[in-house]
């Protein structure tokens, strides 16, 4: 009662507390406790090795979906955009609109699935370029696009082997006859997508360029438009240009990581994410001390123990209990017990004299020293990209 009467009487107060968080003060605060730092020259000489690599013939789609990788998409997005990528792909409307709305003009491919005549509606309101994976998604475009009096741009996905979105690839004379004749909608591109480009074995991936190619060749004799058409995601784009065609989707590579180890040569890419938290209280704890839920870690002897503010809420997965090695002074520390959902224990017997307020770097470098996310996805028995895209807003990200 007494609360929502301040509250109400004084307006002018709460604003202006909470124009002073979200100013400069916010900044300071930021690093008080867990933040990721986005390194901006990183990500801007990753597109320039990719846009390099392919060449000004073939277009550079800088992949920004899951807020680009756990990046940010917004200011991922105006940076690529500036560093030469030519066109950005999210997989659902709302990361769509994210970008329209913070003032970004490029074209916007949407990946994932669009059905419903709302969507579709917000799609031509916003000028974004949808998926169409099906005759029947094509034929709704078609006639939602007519109610509203409107034309867009469109880009057909075969399926040649993934077994997700897509027409299966024999298909592909009839869906585009069909999407070619519908007057709504405007052939943009045509394209595929590959399930094994990071495997060393290559036979897969072959079959479904074969595949790709066919479709096409059954387009030209049915004097068909051959569109755009892509089929490379960074793996692929990594094999060379004979899988470029006229556009590369690149996600994973423009954040720095290779997907896979054998494809580590072919470009210079430099990690563009760090996490970084503080040890928020330092203890001393005696021989036969339980450390944090489960007890999972015990002291056999007197030790420093560290609290780090960094938890399993903020994408710091809690199976890497016990197995993750955090960065101190540019030295590796053990993390032990459990990880909590908002902070974790390190051991610091190899500290000297350790602060509270030391920076502790979980991915990323520190002297010497780099932690990236494939060795926590080697740990976990995952991929770099779940990694990435874990980590949670409630990390700031903070551009360095
Ligand atoms: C996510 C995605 C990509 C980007 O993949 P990376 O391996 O991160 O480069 C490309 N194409 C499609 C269809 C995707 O869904």
């Amino acid at each position: 009662m007494v609360l929502s009467r301040d509250v109400k009487s004084s307006p002018e107060q709460s604003s202006r507390v909470s124009s002073t968080l979200s100013g400069y003060r916010l900044a300071e605060l930021i690093r008080q406790r867990a933040w990721v730092e986005i390194d901006q020259a990183a990500l801007v000489h990753n597109v320039q090795q990719f846009r390099q690599y392919v060449g000004p013939k073939t277009n550079l789609m800088a992949v920004v979906k899951a807020d680009a990788y756990g990046h940010g998409a917004i200011r991922v997005a105006q940076t690529a955009l500036q560093a030469g990528a030519d066109w950005l792909a999210i997989a659902t409307l709302g990361e769509g609109i994210e970008l329209r709305e913070a003032g970004i003009t490029a074209p916007i491919l949407i990946l994932g699935g669009i059905n419903s005549p709302e969507e579709i509606e917000a799609i031509a309101h916003w000028r974004l370029q949808p998926t169409l994976c099906s005759p029947e998604q094509a034929q709704l475009f078609n006639d939602i696009l007519a109610k509203l009096g409107k034309v867009l741009p469109v880009h057909l996905k075969l399926d040649t082997g993934m077994t997700r979105l897509g027409t299966p690839w024999p298909q592909a004379v009839n869906f585009v006859g069909l999407v070619q004749s519908l007057p709504q909608l405007q052939l943009a591109s045509l394209y595929s997508h590959l399930a094994t480009a990071d495997d060393p074995n290559t036979a897969t991936m072959l079959q479904q360029q074969q595949r790709f190619t066919t479709a096409i060749s059954s387009l030209r004799q049915a004097q068909l438009p051959i569109p755009q058409l892509h089929l490379a995601n960074s793996a692929a784009t990594l094999h060379g240009p004979a899988w470029h065609y006229d556009m590369v989707r690149v996600g994973l590579g423009l954040y720095g990581l290779y997907p896979a180890p054998h494809l580590g040569d072919r470009l210079d890419l430099k990690p563009v994410l760090t996490v970084r938290a503080k040890i928020t209280q330092i203890r001393t704890i005696p021989p036969g001390t339980g450390v944090s839920y489960g007890h999972q870690f015990v002291s056999e002897e007197t030790m420093p123990m560290g609290v780090v503010g960094i938890g399993y809420a903020d994408g710091v997965p809690r199976n890497l209990s016990n197995q993750l090695k955090v960065l101190v002074r540019g030295q590796p520390v053990q993390q032990i017990g459990a990880i909590t959902m908002d902070q974790m224990m390190v051991d610091l017997r190899g500290i000297d004299n350790p602060q509270v307020g030391e920076v502790v770097t979980l991915i990323g470098q520190d002297g010497d020293r780099q932690i990236t996310a494939d060795h926590w996805a080697s740990t976990l028995g995952t991929i770099s990209w779940e990694i990435l895209c874990g980590f949670k807003h409630r990390l700031p990200r903070i551009l360095v």
